[in-house]
């Protein structure tokens, strides 16, 4: 018999849907709702399936998965410099399109084949000050409750529904389509420096206000780890941007030959991990701060400051090597701001730890950290009216175990809030959000699906 399932990024998680369906035109997904209805079968909504946690895979549920080339409508609207897109849409597609047009998203994750309804409704972010949930850029929606009934919920009209809307876990009912406010494609100067923990607070001091982001190496010195730090100022004129390093055939194989053996290495030997952080350890203090201009075409607009994707360069090694997303397990949170520092210190102790109580248990990689301001506009983000940072920790893909252990020591110590496609979701995660958001929250989803057949699975938590 044929094992239908459904997975995960990285097939880490995964689910036995009852049957998955595709629905091709919003006519024949509204039908397929009041069938659903009708004959009293659960189902949930499913996009590119790449939040880590698994709040999209759901066993003997019916699957509507949002993969399909229909419902993939995308529209700029010149007046008001908004664009609206369909259920279908990658934020990949999204931002193709925006980019001849001179325009860019106001943020964005750093991975571009997740459907942009997907993307908003978990709270995925980048990093920044301002509307940094992609989610805070949404200035309508347009939902189905469980008749297939639209309601059209705008900014100027439901400001107070909308906020719960824009990220609501797949929840509420399911988005056809968004509209979302765009900017002028920017240029940064990006300045790059690696420093030891102990030298954070001052340089916090220094740049804690602006767009930041970190990597904290917890191996890569036993007593005081390095921290990868960059921070971003929007220029207000052109400069030339960094020189690009476009791809070539033959140094992309070569490059890739290396890479795929150091993760080799990398996931069968624990150690090596150590062995890699130690090498940035012992280099980092002859590393000279550095200052990159970006590109008004990146399309990344994250780690990667050159025009168009990081796909179409040659791959650089060391960042590749560095980088968790194709070899790890992702558990993110938010913290306050001002928690940083010590939830710094208590992972790198825990990271010592760790090893020592069993030589094969290692964090995956180094310990991501972004800056995300705060949220006045998503209720259910992680940010929502706290100034927050977002901490992402990686495990080898066979670690979920240990990820949700270390996820509840950093819970019992920190006031986390969750990420709604990464933190491991269950009831004790989200006893830091505010109680009135929860209940309103609760009250949009019996209005929009009083008879609960739709079921995201949120691991135990009931709202
Ligand atoms: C490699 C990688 C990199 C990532 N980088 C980042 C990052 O930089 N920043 C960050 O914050 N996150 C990041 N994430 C997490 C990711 O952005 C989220 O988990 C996102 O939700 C995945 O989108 P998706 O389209 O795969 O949605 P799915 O995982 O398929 O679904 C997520 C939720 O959306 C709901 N949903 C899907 N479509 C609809 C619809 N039409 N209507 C209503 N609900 C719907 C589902 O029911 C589910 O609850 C990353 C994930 C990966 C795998």
């Amino acid at each position: 018999m044929e094992i239908n399932y459904l997975f995960s990024w990285l097939k880490i998680r995964k689910s036995k849907p009852e049957s998955r369906t595709s629905p091709r035109t919003l006519t024949l997904l509204q039908s397929l709702l009041q069938d659903l209805k009708s004959k009293g079968k659960p189902y949930n909504f499913v996009g590119s399936s790449h939040s880590y946690n698994g709040i999209q895979l759901v066993d003997d549920n019916v699957a509507v998965i949002f993969d399909s080339n229909d419902l993939k409508n995308i529209a700029y609207n010149y007046d008001t410099q908004e664009v609206t897109v369909e259920a279908a849409v990658t934020i990949e597609e999204l931002k193709r399109f925006l980019q001849p047009l001179g325009r860019q998203l106001i943020s964005s994750g750093n991975f571009m084949q997740q459907r942009v309804v997907g993307a908003l409704v978990t709270g995925t972010h980048g990093y920044g000050v301002e509307d940094v949930i992609m989610a805070d850029s949404i200035t309508a929606v347009t939902l189905l409750d469980e008749d297939g009934c639209p309601h059209t919920l705008t900014e100027q009209e439901h400001g107070n529904v909308l906020k719960y809307v824009r990220v609501s876990l797949g929840y509420l009912g399911v988005i056809v389509s968004l509209t979302l406010r765009t900017k002028k494609n920017e240029q940064f100067e990006v300045t790059q420096q690696i420093f030891q923990l102990s030298q954070l607070p001052q340089t916090l001091a220094q740049y804690g206000n602006k767009a930041h982001a970190m990597t904290m190496f917890p191996y890569s010195d036993k007593a005081d780890p390095f921290i990868g730090f960059i921070s971003l100022d929007k220029l207000d004129q052109y400069k030339e941007p960094a020189p690009v390093n476009r791809a070539n055939a033959f140094v992309t194989a070569i490059s890739w030959v290396i890479i795929t053996f150091v993760w080799k290495l990398n996931a069968q030997l624990p150690i090596f991990q150590e062995f890699l952080q130690m090498l940035i350890g012992r280099f980092a203090p002859s590393v000279e701060p550095e200052v990159i201009v970006t590109s008004p075409d990146d399309l990344d607009y994250l780690y990667d400051y050159h025009p168009m994707l990081e796909s179409e360069r040659n791959p650089s090694i060391p960042q590749r090597i560095l980088s968790s997303t194709y070899t790890a397990y992702n558990v993110a949170v938010f913290i306050p701001k001002a928690d940083l520092p010590d939830l710094l210190l208590f992972l790198f102790e825990l990271a010592q730890k760790m090893k020592q109580a069993n030589p094969q248990q290692y964090f995956k990689n180094s310990i991501g950290v972004r800056y995300v301001g705060q949220s006045q506009k998503c209720a259910m983000a992680g940010n929502y009216k706290q100034d927050s940072y977002a901490v992402d920790l990686f495990f080898s893909k066979t670690d979920l175990e240990l990820a949700e252990q270390v996820q509840d020591k950093v819970a019992q110590k920190f006031k986390i809030r969750p990420h709604w496609g990464k933190t491991i979701l269950k009831p004790e995660v989200i006893q830091n959000i505010n109680l009135d958001d929860l209940k309103e929250f609760s009250n949009l989803r019996a209005k929009y699906n009083p008879s609960n057949l739709l079921q995201p699975n949120l691991g135990g938590i009931k709202f």
